[in-house]
């Protein structure tokens, strides 16, 4: 059983992707082609952003983006430590200072409660992480920015598709920024990103910096970045779209039975989704007490598992010196019970069935010595 089903997406997809790349080779015009295009209008359309533009990862895109606001060394962007280090990697190498407020104990996302008290004189953005695939309380934090006259980007990396409110993720803010790394909901087969806003001004400044700041060709209006992505990957992008609402209904569709079959199951609490919005699960996500044990019976068992994420950043030795006056003990706990489950379109429910049945007998075996035994042997081996 694969974490991520990739292969059985490829299959599936097969001609379109393949006639895709194709029609690139013979056009020739691999960077910034007509696929480009087509694809930013496809993406903007169905996000209902006034503007796409893409870039070369969703970590580009986080930077781009603070480039294009115009950060400037020592301005603070508020965000969750609960999260990729890409979020808060690219407010210092964009000159600023991540400023961490904890999370919901439920839903693992920032808690937008808890955003105001760390407003300072300095403040100039805030970066909420739409984690596992849901969106965080966003009209909260446009509140918060708002009273503020702070700047609002989603890390979307997680969560292309979802919806909020009625709304798509990506079109809720000053920028919503995506990810189309691979195993993210939307991939490509490479490294790939976009942004998205619906300011013009912020568009254009996205579009120079993402070729080195030009606004005519070796006119360098701007500092910027190379950060262009491929139109090879741009046409693997547009043939995926193809099937991306389908995906989507999937995914609805196995996160739901995940949430029936575990709720039978004794020792595990699944991540909230709230009501007024949903989770394309680009990790469907579990928490559970003796994690070591448990994901080493799953993995003796043949059911793969990942940790998103073992150490908020506020503990990683790169960060720790950004942390502030929130403690952010709840990501503190929550760290150490996370455990993802295998999840993608293309998941059956033969396996899905053997992912629960393994989890029930692991979870009965976790707290008892022998079978913590055998779990520790695998983890040595
Ligand atoms: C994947 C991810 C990123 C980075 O995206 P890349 O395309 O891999 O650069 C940033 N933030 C979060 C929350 C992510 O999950």
């Amino acid at each position: 059983m694969q974490f991520i089903d990739l292969k059985a997406q490829y299959a599936a997809l097969k001609p379109r992707i393949d006639a895709r790349i194709q029609q690139v080779l013979d056009h020739g015009q691999y960077i910034l082609g007509p696929e480009v295009k087509e694809l930013e209008q496809a993406l903007a359309r169905f996000t209902g952003s006034r503007h796409c533009v893409t870039v070369a990862s969703g970590t580009e895109a986080l930077l781009i983006a603070l480039m294009a606001l115009d950060l400037k060394a020592g301005d603070e962007v508020i965000t969750t430590p609960f999260t990729f280090a890409a979020t808060a990697e690219m407010i210092v190498l964009a000159g600023g200072r991540p400023v961490f407020a904890d999370i919901e104990g439920d839903t693992c996302n920032i808690d937008a409660a808890r955003i105001e008290a760390q407003v300072t004189p300095r403040t100039r953005a805030i970066m909420p992480v739409s984690l596992y695939g849901q969106v965080p309380d966003m009209d909260e934090i446009n509140a918060v920015a708002a009273r503020h006259g702070l700047a609002v980007i989603e890390d979307a990396a997680q969560s292309f598709g979802a919806v909020y409110k009625g709304r798509r993720s990506c079109a809720l803010s000053t920028f919503g920024a995506t990810s189309f790394f691979p195993s993210k909901p939307l991939g490509c087969y490479g490294d790939g990103g976009a942004l998205f806003t619906d300011d013009d001004s912020l568009a254009q400044a996205a579009r120079e910096i993402r070729v080195h700041g030009q606004s005519a060709r070796y006119t360098h209006t701007r500092l910027g970045v190379g950060g262009r992505l491929d139109t090879i990957q741009a046409a693997v992008l547009l043939a995926k779209l193809e099937r991306f609402e389908w995906e989507l209904e999937r995914r609805a569709e196995i996160g739901e039975r995940y949430e029936r079959l575990l709720a039978g199951v004794g020792g595990v609490q699944r991540v909230a989704v709230r009501a007024d919005r949903n989770s394309v699960y680009a990790q469907y996500t579990v928490k559970v007490d003796d994690r070591a044990a448990v994901q080493a019976a799953l993995q003796a068992a043949g059911v793969p598992t990942a940790v998103h994420y073992p150490k908020p950043l506020h503990r990683q030795p790169a960060y720790a010196q950004y942390a502030g006056t929130d403690l952010c003990a709840v990501s503190d706990r929550e760290a150490a019970r996370v455990m993802s489950l295998p999840m993608s379109a293309d998941l059956s429910e033969a396996d899905q069935d053997r992912v629960v049945q393994a989890l029930a007998v692991a979870l009965k075996g976790a707290g008892s010595a022998p079978a913590a035994k055998a779990a520790s042997a695998v983890v040595a081996h």
